[in-house]
């Protein structure tokens, strides 16, 4: 995805697409200090902006690491990329990482943190599994532990076992595969959320072990506003079989159903999911 035109926001300023380049002994591509953002412009608007870009910054102390731009400046910067691409609906990623210093080992005192922000235009991240519902697998890896990593942190170190067990499904044949946690709770998918509905009432995992999405905020809101009971919880696997619905949720996977689990759970793509689906869809375009 390196050699294409367009504009990267880059350490403060616009730089070529192709030449939005780092270091080999880049402290972050060694130790994985490296925090990040998926967000979407939607008719010119960021959905949830700020929020983003607060999360960034946390990320980012919980990594021992401090962005040396405001919530304000990397707003501005964000739109400044997006208006230099000619983009008003794009998917935004800000990466924020320890760059090289004057030594390179696992200690990175002294080394810059550098912000680069990204943009591309997006469409369904799960295809036509949108419409027809996500064929999803079970991971073999679980979530860890709030005491192994800072598991709230959108950060790069959590994806690594997010990447393998997406390619295990695809070779399967699948669109993704869900994660149990630690404890073998259900937790996650490998960059979305997930929730269930069980007659009429929608029963999600507590986010104490995994990414509490802003969409899987949302869409609890958006749920509670319409009067719907939103559990959330500890899941067992084995309460998988007594859900009817299934659906995840993410930036890039907005709301997408999901048809089975394993191909031993099925679902069906019920009224709540397509009714939840379209609220959102108006909600971060309003
Ligand atoms: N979990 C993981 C592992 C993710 O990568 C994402 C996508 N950022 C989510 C959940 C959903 O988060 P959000 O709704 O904030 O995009």
């Amino acid at each position: 995805y390196d050699d294409r035109d367009g504009k990267i926001w880059m350490d403060g300023k616009l730089v070529e697409w192709r030449d939005a380049n780092v270091h080999i002994l880049t402290h972050a591509l060694h130790y994985a200090s490296s925090v990040f953002e998926g967000e979407r412009c939607y008719n010119g608007k960021i959905f949830k902006g700020i929020e983003h870009s607060q999360r960034l910054r946390a990320s980012a102390n919980m990594l021992d690491m401090e962005i040396p731009y405001s919530v304000e400046e990397i707003e501005a910067a964000k739109y400044e990329m997006l208006k230099a691409n000619g983009w008003t609906d794009a998917y935004v990623r800000a990466v924020a990482f320890r760059g090289a210093g004057s030594e390179m080992g696992v200690s990175a005192v002294g080394n810059p943190v550098r912000l680069a922000i990204a943009g591309w235009e997006w469409g369904a991240y799960y295809g036509d599994a949108k419409t027809k519902g996500a064929r999803i697998d079970i991971s073999k890896w679980k979530r860890p532990s709030p005491e192994t990593i800072p598991v709230a942190a959108k950060a790069a170190g959590l994806y690594m076992i997010c990447t393998m067990s997406k390619h295990a499904a695809q070779a399967k044949g699948y669109s993704d595969a869900l994660f149990m946690d630690y404890r073998g709770y259900v937790a996650e998918a490998t960059g979305a959320n997930i929730f269930f509905v069980k007659d009429g009432e929608v029963h999600t995992p507590l986010a104490d072990a995994f990414l509490n999405g802003i969409t899987r905020q949302t869409v609890i809101q958006l749920l509670r506003d319409k009067g719907i009971t939103v559990h959330e919880r500890h899941i067992e696997p084995s309460e998988l079989e007594t859900f009817q619905q299934c659906w995840l949720t993410g930036t890039a996977a907005e709301v997408t159903p999901v048809s089975s689990i394993a191909d031993i759970y099925n679902f069906e793509i019920g009224a709540l999911t397509l009714d939840i689906a379209e609220t959102y869809e108006r909600h971060v375009r309003a």
